[in-house]
């Protein structure tokens, strides 16, 4: 009898701990910590710190303000990019911030919050390249991108295009000095970033834009209790000037 207690106890504290851990993901953010999902690698939206190794760039400043505002703390993991949406519906995350464009594909399996900045992808060649200005020049050509983004996308859609797809930007930049391509195509801020800001050399970054594409921050289709908390947070750190102040560390001057 002693022994039929003694493993229904144990049994009960398994089913409470079981239900204490359970309710990670779809609870609408009562959580203390706030899950989030990146890839790490998209400067300067999220990048890795080489010095004290923090995780930082404008997506993580802005997680972290949206987190506070709710009452939480944000935690990020790193996972790679074509990892992220199924992260969310094995509900390991609560929400992705990551560049992430807001896409109708994309829609039909996560909730966005509303867009948070406004993007749009641009073509990187070796300096010297002078037969490619267009996104239509890259017909015939060897374009590296980066997996399951909206980028591989639209290159796919080019007329004998050969895709070379790799798991990070990094990748795509080595494969270019590389010669293994003629061009990267990603999108533009972070092209922008890695030319002027990363002393980047041999490279060009052409004018032309294709697509205008809005970030969004994605969670479950059925956390659209969170859906709303992280549309409030957004919105008070725009009208409290404490989204402007974020944007401006990041990128300068006024929101474009
Ligand atoms: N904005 C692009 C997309 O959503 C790329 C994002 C990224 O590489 N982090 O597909």
């Amino acid at each position: 009898m002693k022994k039929f207690f003694s493993v229904a106890a144990l049994l009960m504290v398994t089913v409470l701990t079981l239900v204490g851990c359970g309710g990670t993901a779809d609870n609408g953010g009562n959580n203390k910590v706030l899950k989030v999902g990146s890839t790490i690698d998209f400067a300067p939206f999220e990048f890795q710190d080489e010095t004290n190794k923090e995780y930082q760039g404008f997506d993580m400043d802005l997680i972290r303000a949206v987190a506070k505002e709710m009452g939480m703390t944000a935690e990020v993991q790193n996972i790679g990019f074509d990892g992220l949406i199924p992260a969310l519906q094995a509900k390991n995350i609560d929400i992705v911030i990551s560049g992430m464009t807001i896409t109708d594909e994309r829609k039909e399996n996560v909730l966005f919050s509303e867009p948070y900045y406004d993007s749009g992808l641009t073509i990187v060649v070796r300096d010297g390249e002078e037969s490619i200005k267009t996104f239509n020049d890259l017909a015939g050509r060897k374009v590296a991108v980066q997996i399951g983004t909206t980028s591989g996308d639209e290159v796919h859609k080019i007329a004998g295009v050969e895709v070379k797809e790799f798991n990070t930007v990094a990748d795509c930049f080595m494969e270019l000095k590389a010669m293994g391509v003629d061009a990267v195509v990603n999108d533009r801020p972070v092209n922008d970033y890695y030319i002027s800001k990363s002393g980047a050399t041999g490279v060009k970054e052409l004018s032309e834009r294709l697509t205008s594409e809005s970030y969004g921050m994605a969670m479950t289709k059925s956390n659209t209790e969170l859906q709303t908390k992280v549309n409030d947070a957004l919105q008070k750190l725009k009208d409290n000037g404490e989204y402007q102040k974020i944007y401006e560390k990041w990128f300068g001057g006024v929101e474009k």
